[in-house]
């Protein structure tokens, strides 16, 4: 074996043995320590606590070293990988949680996995609950079309990384953006080619943006980013890469037989802004870019100037709008 570890990282699992957990049977006091552990674990409602409370007991067994979970809403790891390997299915009441599978040095005996066993099924009525709480949670938060963040979860989120980057001093940014002329889409290639439209956008903003980038679906055919760390003209860019893949996108253009082109509005946090005036300056810059034309990004800082002189507006040209639904 060798000596190096390596961190866990979650992973599909292969074959795993099945562990059910029947609520009716109630734990045996013989179980002694566990119900610290049961304890501990009831505390959360946050199944990857639950499942470090978990770690944390089976480390006390000889030759653990780490565990991987991997459920339908959840893959979490926690740990160190190691040469032999356990897997079980998860399952309370008829109830299927997921897998998970243990790392030890050495093959634990019947004894040492009796004792393992016990520990993971005592977790488990306390993993359901976790993961039902994290389900709705996410549900709460999420778009079910798009699966990007929705506005609720924008009402909680903006705010705090506003407070964190005023804290700390660092830049922070927002894209608005709207597709342009949506129902025409839906009118020429049906409600359901619109949602299909929708559904790419939204991955080709996952694809797009860098992963400390939000990505929320605002509203009909109108999405937000919020940028952590990201400058205006950093902000402009992440617009304008966004626009050309959606454009480009081929997909879409094989779906509609065109492209779809996008308008957004960029603008970024001053001193003593708060989440209504950052949205509200971004709301008025994709106003601004509409009346540009649209299939172009506009920032809110010049917005004033687009009005004479039209510098501000960002274009591709290598992209002539008549190829996209701007026409
Ligand atoms: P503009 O360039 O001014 O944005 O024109 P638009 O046609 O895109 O108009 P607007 O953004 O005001 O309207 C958005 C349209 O998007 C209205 C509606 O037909 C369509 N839409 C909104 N939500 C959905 C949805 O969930 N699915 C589909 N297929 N269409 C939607
Ligand atoms: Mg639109």
């Amino acid at each position: 074996m060798s000596a190096v570890r390596h961190p866990l990282v979650a992973a599909p699992l292969r074959a795993p043995r099945p562990l059910h957990f029947d609520s009716r049977t109630p734990l045996r006091r013989s179980l002694g320590s566990l119900f610290d552990l049961v304890q501990r674990m009831q505390r959360s409602l946050d199944p990857c606590e639950v499942l470090v409370a978990l770690h944390e007991s089976l480390a006390t067994q000889p030759d653990y070293q780490g565990l991987e979970f991997q459920g339908p809403a959840l893959a979490f790891a926690v740990g160190d990988a190691a040469f032999f390997t356990c897997e079980y299915t998860l399952q309370v009441d008829e109830e299927p949680l997921g897998s998970v599978q243990l790392h030890f040095d050495r093959a634990p005996d019947a004894r040492a996995r009796a004792r393992v066993e016990a520990r993971v099924n005592a977790s488990l009525p306390s993993l359901r609950n976790a993961l039902a709480h994290e389900r709705l949670r996410r549900q709460a938060c999420q778009d079910a079309m798009t699966g990007l963040l929705n506005r609720n979860a924008l009402e909680t989120i903006l705010p705090r990384e506003i407070a964190f980057a005023q804290r700390e001093r660092l830049p922070l940014s927002v894209v608005l953006f709207d597709l342009d002329h949506f129902k025409r889409v839906n009118d020429s290639n049906g409600h359901q080619a619109g949602d299909r439209v929708l559904i790419d956008v939204a991955r080709i903003a996952g694809q797009t943006l860098r992963e400390s980038d939000l990505a929320f679906r605002f509203g009909g055919d109108e999405f937000l980013v919020v940028l952590p760390d990201t400058d205006a003209d950093g902000a402009a860019h992440a617009a304008q890469r966004l626009r050309d893949a959606v454009g480009t996108e081929e997909s879409i253009r094989a779906r509609l037989g065109r492209g779809v082109s996008l308008s957004a509005g960029v603008s970024t946090l001053g001193p003593g802004d708060d989440a209504e005036r950052l949205l509200a300056r971004a709301d008025r810059a994709l106003y601004g870019a509409k009346d540009a034309g649209r299939n172009c990004c506009v920032e809110s800082r010049k917005l004033a100037s687009i009005a004479s002189s039209g510098s501000s507006v960002i274009r591709n040209p290598s992209w002539p709008a008549s190829e996209c639904s701007t026409s």
